[in-house]
């Protein structure tokens, strides 16, 4: 919440969260199932219907099934219940109800520059009373000082060069290949420049400019313009982000998935054939897997392949390309690593996986390993078969083990 801006208060009992939101109406209420006084879905029912609170503000964290009313209350009366305030979830719906609050409200953080110090701070007033944030600086470098540390929308730049400020570098530095804010709009002030000038100002890079001596009416007209369309920019940039999270994770196991595996795994197939280095596979499969969903329900597997997922990303390197291929079948492709250091790997997994135990239930799987060979090996297939032939080896087996596919040119000779 900090780092979205949000200023929260955390209460342990619901009485004490009850008058908290009396004194000040929160935007939303987070509960979590059980409170020192109350179950949390009887704070959710007491602030919707005593104290007029809109379901849709209130957020439910963990299962309600335990509590005094129940889940079917909870699915009826709320639409943001969570498993856990830890989830990927919960993140990306404050996101959301944070740009969307920001589109709908004059809210947004406005960086001014000016060296004149007096004119700054008037400015700042009159568009605090307007609900904007401000923060100030006189100079280049203390503006993007302000804006590593804080999120800024929009930033009014004075023209004029009083004290050695120059608007023109200021845009120029935002707009360079470089800079980390290229897209962030820029209102310039201006007092009597011509035309011309103003018009340099915008063929640099500034978005609009505006007279010291325009109206309020004005300023805040076109303010709201920039900061709104910064904020729908960043909403949508965000969204894509997440829209291609989505479209290459497996949401159950946040591994990649079959479509975005098969995507890059043959790239890092010709880069290792072109480049000469190591490229290893490790396939696993889980060891009798549709036992333990018929023993312990579909439930408890899900949660299996989800530790599961989390233990493979845990043990294995950024540059890894993890992924789930199958129900119960994963695929870790590693890059600069030879076939000793992948068994040596999958044989650290395989400890893992068998002290793992999520939800209890003894866990094993089967391994094989190979290492890209660049004689016979020309495609990602060719390696992948190889090593999925090495799974079936260590099936038959007896399972619980790892087995190394030699590389056929290795055998012929
Ligand atoms: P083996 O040791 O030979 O690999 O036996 P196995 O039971 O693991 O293999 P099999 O291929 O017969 O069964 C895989 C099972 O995985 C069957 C399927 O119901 C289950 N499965 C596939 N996807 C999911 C999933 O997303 N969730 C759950 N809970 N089960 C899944
Ligand atoms: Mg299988
Ligand atoms: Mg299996």
């Amino acid at each position: 919440m900090s780092a979205l801006n949000l200023a929260t208060e955390v209460h342990t009992s619901g009485n004490m969260a009850i008058r908290s939101h009396l004194r000040q109406a929160a935007e939303l209420i987070f509960i979590s199932r059980q409170l020192s006084d109350m179950d949390g879905l009887s704070l959710a029912d007491r602030l919707t219907t005593v104290h007029g609170v809109c379901p849709d503000r209130i957020v439910l964290l963990g299962d309600m099934s335990g509590s005094v009313s129940g889940q079917a209350s909870a699915t009826r009366h709320y639409r943001h219940v969570f498993d856990s305030a830890e989830s990927q979830e919960v993140d990306d719906f404050v996101r959301d109800f944070v740009q969307q609050y920001r589109l709908e409200h004059n809210e947004g953080n406005l960086l001014l520059v000016d060296a004149n110090r007096q004119r700054r701070l008037q400015l700042s007033e009159r568009l605090n009373t307007f609900g904007y944030q401000t923060h100030e600086a006189d100079n280049l470098v203390d503006a993007l000082r302000v804006m590593r540390i804080h999120v800024i929308d929009l930033i009014i730049s004075a023209s004029e060069s009083g004290s050695g400020f120059h608007c023109l570098d200021l845009i120029q530095t935002v707009r360079s290949k470089q800079s980390h804010h290229l897209e962030m709009p820029i209102l310039v002030m201006t007092d009597n420049s011509s035309d011309a000038d103003c018009l340099e100002l915008l063929n640099s890079g500034a978005n609009d400019y505006l007279r010291h001596s325009a109206g309020t009416t004005e300023l805040i007209a076109r303010i709201g313009n920039l900061v709104k369309t910064r904020q729908l920019y960043e909403q949508v940039k965000y969204q894509r982000a997440r829209l291609m999270d989505l479209a290459m994770t497996d949401q159950l196991t946040r591994v990649y998935n079959r479509h975005y595996l098969f995507e890059v795994a043959p790239q890092k197939v010709s880069e290792a054939r072109r480049h000469h280095f190591d490229l290893s596979l490790i396939i696993l499969d889980l060891d009798h897997f549709k036992l333990i969903n018929d023993r312990f329900g579909h439930g408890t597997g899900d949660t299996v392949l989800h530790s599961v997922g989390k233990l493979l990303l845990d043990l294995t390197r950024k540059e890894d390309v993890v992924g789930r291929f199958g129900g119960e079948e994963f695929v870790i492709l590693l890059t600069h690593c030879d076939l000793s250091y992948a068994f040596a790997k999958a044989g650290k997994i395989a400890e893992h996986i068998r002290a793992l135990k999520p939800d209890g239930v003894d866990l094993t799987a089967s391994f094989g390993v190979a290492a890209l060979d660049p004689a016979t090996d020309t495609s990602f297939s060719d390696l992948f078969n190889r090593a999925d032939k090495a799974v079936y080896q260590a099936k038959d087996a007896g399972r619980d083990r790892v087995e190394i596919a030699h590389a056929p040119s290795v055998l012929s000779r």
